[in-house]
């Protein structure tokens, strides 16, 4: 395996995906497009260790972190009442009571608001500009999609009002065709039903979809209907170069193609289209 840092921007995964007939594009929204909700999973993580500390079961905090870890790592890209429900799920392994998994998602909620909040208005009164507030190269990525004729859309695990209102604040609404979020009857959404939506809808095949995402779920709906998927394994340390964990993740997933973020966007899309045969 090539160092990280001796790595070609754009990783093929998969040489075998069937380039050249794209006419869909769906795009998670967190970590994909939006920082807004940058930092999401330092307070989910700490907030699901604390119920489970609670509960005092001789695990220590550390054993605790690394369960929770690996639990938000896989459900990232759901929308976040599954998550609440995996809590209540642990808390009822352990023995516990616990609540119901809408109190688990307004506390988390809650506490993630105190993060963004200063992002929101920031954005809002145009201290920050929106450029700063979306992964390197989104922009010219859109553009470029949409000068190829493609349609696209967002699917996010986060609740539609907040996916819409953070879009426009983010000012990438404009380019898609539908922007689908959680609903309170968490039962009418998931990625898996837009993708399955869209297809049915445009009576196309999955090789003409084509997702980008940072999350497990995404990834893995997307290879299930035959489309391809491209991972962002950002650094968000940095905001440059690749996240090896994420990027470990992302290819058990079935990534085809791993990108650190959308500043190889002409090549990107150029090899997507069939146009070039090499990233190198
Ligand atoms: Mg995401």
């Amino acid at each position: 395996m090539t160092p990280a840092d001796q790595r070609s921007s754009i990783e093929i995964i998969n040489p075998e995906i069937k380039r050249g007939c794209i006419k869909h594009v769906l795009f998670d929204f967190d970590g994909t497009i939006s920082l807004i909700r940058e930092g999401w999973q330092q307070v989910m993580i700490p907030m699901l260790v604390r119920r489970l500390l609670e509960l005092k079961t001789g695990e220590t905090e550390q054993q605790l972190h690394a369960i929770v870890e690996d639990f938000v790592a896989e459900t990232t890209g759901k929308q976040t009442i599954y998550q609440m429900i995996g809590l209540a799920d642990m808390i009822r392994d352990r023995g516990g009571n616990p609540e119901d998994p809408l109190v688990y998602k307004k506390e988390y909620l809650d506490l993630l608001w105190d993060r963004i909040k200063d992002r929101i208005e920031a954005l809002e009164t145009g201290k920050v500009q929106p450029e700063q507030m979306v992964v390197r190269g989104s922009y010219r990525l859109l553009d470029l999609l949409k000068a190829r004729g493609v349609r696209m859309y967002v699917a996010s695990g986060t609740d539609e009002p907040f996916v819409k209102n953070e879009s426009a604040l983010v000012k990438v609404n404009h380019y898609f065709d539908g922007i689908y979020g959680a609903q309170d009857d968490y039962k009418k959404h998931s990625k898996k039903i837009v993708i399955e939506r869209l297809l049915r809808e445009n009576q196309v095949p999955g090789e003409s979809l084509l997702t980008f995402g940072d999350g497990y779920v995404e990834i893995e709906n997307t290879k299930e209907v035959g489309g391809i998927a491209v991972g962002l394994a950002t650094n968000e340390q940095t905001g440059e170069g690749i996240d090896e964990w994420k990027r470990e993740r992302l290819i058990k997933a079935g990534a085809d193609i791993i990108i650190p973020e959308f500043s190889c966007a002409e090549t990107l899309i150029d090899y997507l289209f069939g146009d070039i045969d090499r990233v190198d």
